[in-house]
């Protein structure tokens, strides 16, 4: 398989972002849809946003052996299709996940040639703000959000690589040349 890239970081740190932006660089540069059971955001397509699943789907999958990881995460599930993988890496195509930080280290462990990438804010503030700035979460949702990333900031010491996504254009910057790296 060509190169595997893990993106994680805190919800609303910029993963999407960052890889919407390092893939209009890098059109070759696959994203693997990740299933979930958790409700369409307004605009979210399935099949596209994600491959929504009910919790019955995702657990009959789940037993089938389907997936090659799977977390909760703030009340739902998310997991990462081992055909789904495949079929991007068809032909030899670079691959992305963007995954929460229990996925990543599951990656790790199961794929030794992944290449994951932590994404950190500046600061707990600069997340508070992004993730009020998205505005697609109620306070509730939002506030159990900022009560995991306290956490997942801490497991940035876990990976070679760190990017932190202050100025767009220089964690992009980066983004690239880790990508080049493991593409060039
Ligand atoms: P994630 O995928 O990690 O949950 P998003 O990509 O959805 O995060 O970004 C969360 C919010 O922060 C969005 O509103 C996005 O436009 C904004 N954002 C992302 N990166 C930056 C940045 N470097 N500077 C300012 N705003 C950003
Ligand atoms: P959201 O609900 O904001 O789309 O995603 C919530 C969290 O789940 C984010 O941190 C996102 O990276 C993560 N996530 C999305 N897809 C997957 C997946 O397939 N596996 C895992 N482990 N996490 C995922």
């Amino acid at each position: 398989m060509a190169a595997v890239f893990v993106i994680t970081g805190p919800s609303g740190v910029g993963k999407g972002t960052l890889i919407a932006a390092l893939r209009e660089r890098h059109r070759e540069l696959e994203l693997s849809v990740s299933a979930t059971t958790r409700a369409p955001r307004p605009g979210e397509q399935d099949g596209v946003a994600y491959h929504f699943l009910t919790e019955d789907d995702f657990d009959r999958r789940l037993a089938a052996g389907e997936f090659v990881e799977h977390a909760s995460y703030a009340g739902h599930r998310y997991g990462t299709l081992r055909a789904e993988l495949e079929r991007r890496a068809r032909g030899g195509a670079p691959v992305v996940l963007e995954i929460e930080l229990q996925g990543a280290r599951q990656v790790r462990a199961a794929m030794a040639d992944a290449v994951a990438i932590f994404i950190a804010p500046r600061s707990l503030e600069q997340l508070r703000e992004r993730l009020r700035g998205r505005g697609a979460e109620d306070p509730a949702a939002m506030a159990r959000r900022l009560a995991i990333a306290e956490t997942e900031l801490a497991a940035r010491e876990e990976f070679r690589f760190v990017v932190v996504n202050d100025s767009l254009d220089r964690a992009t910057s980066e983004l690239d040349e880790i990508y080049l790296q493991y593409t060039g």
